[in-house]
């Protein structure tokens, strides 16, 4: 996600920082360049017109150009303004003081409601809740089905009654199903149309005065950029969202929709769906966000994920090994078993700070039939070339490429993804001891 984006913001301010000192013209040449980036990367034009006045009045201000490092102060200023404009700090849901809390997803089909529905529920038994799923969905075909699919999968429990019936009625019985059951959280599933009509808003208005929920969240998709945020202003207009739920972020190269909804309507981002996985949706964090815009990396995200996934002890001695420099290709085939679980790898480097992910991926991608060489590639080593890669020259190269049945650029390539995540996990090592780049601007 923000590929686009990230790329020409980070030249725009690379030309910056390499500046001794930046005159009124060097900010303007650069507010014309991340002018031009935002457009592209599709957020709305008033809502980028109001940001870069807001960043050019702060970064002509005296404590910027004549600060020591003025390139870093601009982009520190960028920084801050993009939080802002997502909203500044991060929106939690609101909890009824008396279970069950009512959750209602709505918005337009395809948007990845019913997905999203059952991606919450496992986000929220996480944290130790208990929720109930509901399908009051009865217009789109099989979407009942669907969430029963979903339920089933991950063990979570599934409230319907078909789809002769009217949605509100399904919505009360799936509250009144919670009280009885000791169920503190209850999800609705709506219904969507392919566009905004009276009808589905006046299905959504009545589920809405008949149970009353907490929170009204809509699901858009962000891959429809600047119409995402026009959708989100007709509901907000016609229901009163409490937020929105960004999906397929993962996919929006662009990014405009996550820059814009909260200017435009008012209503915080709350979850970002990052995956068709259950496990792919995360909190939305604005500062963590603009920090991966920025090239800055996001690390609070990242250690979270190792946390959620990956095996504690294991995670502690690779640490400890790694700081004895001691990580070798054995450790690396059991890590990359260990981050297959965190998610894609392209995605987990998009939160590392400096790394610019375009150029170094393309190298990194693993995929399943991948590892089956990766494996076979290591075990075809002898432990001496497993702990000291460097004596690897050509004659045992393709001694190795021999006994896997693979090809010397396989295991250069395999090599080199070796060396790239040797360096990552160091990275990731130091700043687990509190020495390495944090959060925020630098
Ligand atoms: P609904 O009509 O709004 O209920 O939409 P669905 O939940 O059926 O989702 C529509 C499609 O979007 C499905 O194929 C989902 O797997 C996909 N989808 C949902 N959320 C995400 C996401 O965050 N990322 C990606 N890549 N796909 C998603």
């Amino acid at each position: 996600m923000f590929e686009g984006l990230a790329e020409k913001l980070q030249n725009t301010f690379k030309k910056l920082r390499g500046k001794g000192k930046v005159s009124e013209a060097d900010v303007a040449e650069a507010m014309r360049e991340v002018r031009m980036a935002l457009l592209a990367a599709d957020v709305s034009l008033k809502v980028v017109k109001d940001f870069v006045a807001r960043v050019k009045e702060r970064a002509v201000g005296q404590e910027v150009l004549e600060s020591l490092t003025p390139g870093q102060q601009v982009v520190k200023v960028v920084y801050e303004e993009l939080v802002a404009l997502m909203g500044g700090t991060s929106s939690k849901l609101t909890l009824s003081p008396k279970p069950p809390t009512v959750v209602m997803l709505v918005g337009l089909q395809g948007a990845g409601k019913t997905t999203t529905v059952s991606k919450l529920g496992l986000f929220l038994r996480k944290q130790g809740r208990r929720p109930l799923l509901a399908a009051c969905d009865v217009y789109r075909p099989a979407a009942v089905k669907q969430l029963q699919v979903l339920g089933n999968q991950l063990d979570l429990p599934v409230f319907s009654m078909g789809t002769g019936i009217s949605p509100v009625d399904i919505a009360k019985g799936a509250v009144e199903h919670a009280v009885a059951h000791g169920r503190d959280m209850v999800l609705l599933d709506t219904a969507g149309r392919l566009h905004i009509n009276e009808e589905l808003m006046e299905e959504l208005k009545s589920i809405k005065s008949s149970v009353r929920p907490h929170e009204i969240l809509l699901v858009v998709d962000a891959m429809t950029g600047q119409d995402a945020v026009n959708v989100a202003e007709s509901f907000h207009g016609q229901l009163g969202l409490d937020g929105v739920i960004l999906t397929k972020l993962d996919g929006d190269a662009r990014g405009g929709a996550a820059l814009s909804v909260k200017a435009v309507t008012g209503c915080p981002i709350k979850f970002a769906g990052m995956g068709e996985k259950p496990d792919a949706l995360e909190q939305f964090h604005p500062d963590r966000m603009a920090s991966r815009i920025l090239g800055m990396g996001d690390v609070l995200t990242l250690i979270e994920k190792a946390q959620a996934n990956m095996d504690a002890q294991m995670a502690k001695d690779m640490e400890q090994r790694l700081r004895k420099a001691e990580f070798t290709l054995e450790d690396f085939l059991a890590q990359i078993q260990q981050m297959k679980k965190m998610g894609p790898l392209d995605q987990l480097m998009g939160m590392m700070p400096g790394m610019n992910k375009m150029k170094a991926l393309k190298d990194v991608q693993i995929d399943d039939k991948d590892m089956k060489h990766v494996e076979a590639i290591i075990l075809s080593m002898t432990p001496e070339e497993r702990r000291n890669p460097q004596i690897l020259k050509d004659s045992r190269k393709r001694r190795i490429a021999r006994g896997s049945g693979t090809s010397v650029q396989q295991v250069n390539n395999l090599l080199k993804t070796f060396e790239q995540t040797r360096k990552i996990f160091k990275q990731f090592a130091d700043m687990r001891g509190g020495k390495g780049p944090g959060k925020g601007p630098g």
